[in-house]
């Protein structure tokens, strides 16, 4: 998919057989992302307000209702089951919503209601009369560009004279006929085609521009040059906004160049933490040995939901074979499913239907499975050097302090290698893991 491999982490196999290497994909993630979520992720953090102006009021709404917003704008919210805005929307949108109008650059986690926000601000910034497109954002991929158009449209559904195109590959048009949709959602390259190529729409006519999940957009190779190329055609006055979950320099960079006077607004995530976890070991020879192990812990396992997780995709196999071989019943999460499938997977399993779940840890960063009491590092994280990976560690176990529901952290621990990593990070955590007897599991109580 528009060949968008990011560099970076990559999960390497153990055992010397050279299996299973898989790399995260931050676009795929975004729409494994997308795809489950179906609710805000709350954030109890204060949002960070950065103004362009120091000296201007600084505006912010507890409901929709203060936005003034035209009222079939108004009932297409409520239609989606939005009762009030989201943490970040409470700011974002009276700014995006100002006259005159105002440059945003916003960032924070997924599932904190960004889409909605700039979807609202799209639809109520278009005058509908008006037959040429105004507003124009580009997102990483055809299928992240799709998602966010569905979302405009399930918005807009009560505006009829509204009108959304879509700007993605395989989508043909007219060369120099203008488009009449007052809004064009695309790829970067399928716009600046339809831009200059094909002049479909005229960039000088364009009033809002938003750049959304900038830090996918950057790792995408070309997307963030030609964000740039579309961006030089638009005319001065046009309101920039400018999107991301994360914000590392490179973002940063990427944000100063295409938005100028910015309002910058931030929004933390939480912090995940250990102290609602009871973390053990479990000595163990080989896999073979594990597994014996974790057939022992079984029983405490299906009392709650589980998560196992295995370093490459091939032990993933073999557990979950292994496993299910023995009468369980266990859902496997593997790098090589669709993003789609794996979609399904998580569903399953978060509504129950399956309440083991294998996984590998690259397959599953980012997705929080709230009602998982027990953790099983059937592999322990380590980096590439071999050390201990305590960001991942934290990342499986840790919870936020909203769910602040207890936990167990299993980890089991194969060779004298192993038992080093748990005493890393022990130390870097310095919380105690403490040994667990598998043919008595009297201390888990
Ligand atoms: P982001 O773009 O930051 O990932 P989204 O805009 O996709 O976040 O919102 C995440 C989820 O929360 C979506 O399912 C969306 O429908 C929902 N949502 C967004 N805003 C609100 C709101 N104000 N009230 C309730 N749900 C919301």
């Amino acid at each position: 998919i528009n060949g968008n491999i990011m560099p970076g982490k990559a999960e390497i196999g153990g055992w010397g057989e050279g299996e299973g290497e898989e790399r995260v994909n931050l676009a795929e993630q975004s729409l494994l992302n997308k795809l489950i979520r179906r609710s805000l992720v709350r954030n109890r953090n204060q949002v960070e307000v950065l103004q362009a102006d120091p000296n201007s009021p600084l505006y912010s709404v507890k409901t929709f209702e203060e936005l003034r917003l035209k009222p079939e704008l108004l009932k297409g919210v409520y239609n989606m089951g939005f009762n009030r805005p989201s943490r970040i929307q409470e700011n974002a949108l009276p700014m995006m919503l100002a006259q005159p109008p105002q440059n945003l650059i916003a960032q924070s986690q997924s599932g904190t209601g960004k889409t909605a926000a700039f979807s609202l601000a799209m639809l109520s910034h278009v005058n509908p009369d008006n037959k040429w497109t105004q507003c124009l954002c580009i997102a990483p991929t055809y299928e992240l560009a799709l998602q966010t158009g569905q979302v405009i449209e399930q918005m807009g559904k009560f505006c009829p004279d509204v009108k959304l195109a879509y700007a993605i590959r395989g989508n043909r048009m007219e060369r120099g006929v203008k488009l009449q949709e007052q809004i064009v959602i695309g790829t970067p390259g399928t716009v600046h085609d339809w831009c200059t190529k094909y002049k479909l729409i005229d960039p000088k006519k364009i009033t809002m521009f938003v750049l959304d999940e900038a830090d996918v957009m950057i790792a995408t190779q070309g997307h963030r040059d030609q964000s740039i190329r579309i961006h030089r055609q638009l005319p001065m006055n046009c309101q920039m906004l400018f999107f991301s979950a994360t914000f590392e320099d490179s973002v940063w960079r990427f944000a100063e160049q295409i938005v100028p006077e910015p309002n910058i607004i931030r929004l933390k995530r939480e912090e995940e933490t250990l102290d609602t976890i009871k973390q053990f070991y479990v000595n163990c020879k080989e896999k073979e040995d594990k597994f014996t192990a974790l057939c022992n812990l079984y029983g405490a396992l299906t009392i709650a939901q589980a998560m196992i997780f295995c370093r490459t995709r091939k032990m993933a196999a073999w557990l979950t074979e292994s496993l299910t071989k023995e009468g369980h019943q266990v859902a496997l999460l593997s790098g090589e499913m669709t993003v789609e499938q794996r979609a399904a997977v998580i569903e399953r399993f978060r509504s129950g239907k399956e309440k083991v779940l294998v996984t590998t840890n690259v397959c599953s960063r980012g997705i929080d499975v709230e009602q998982v009491s027990l953790v099983v590092n059937f592999d322990l994280p380590v980096d590439l050097d071999g050390n201990a990976d305590n960001e991942t560690y934290l990342h499986r176990i840790g919870r936020t302090g909203r769910f602040g529901r207890r936990g167990f952290a299993v980890n089991m621990v194969d060779s004298q290698h192993s038992m080093d990593i748990i005493k890393q990070i022990e130390m870097h955590f310095d919380r105690k893991i403490i040994k667990l007897d598998t043919s008595n599991l009297e201390e888990m109580e």
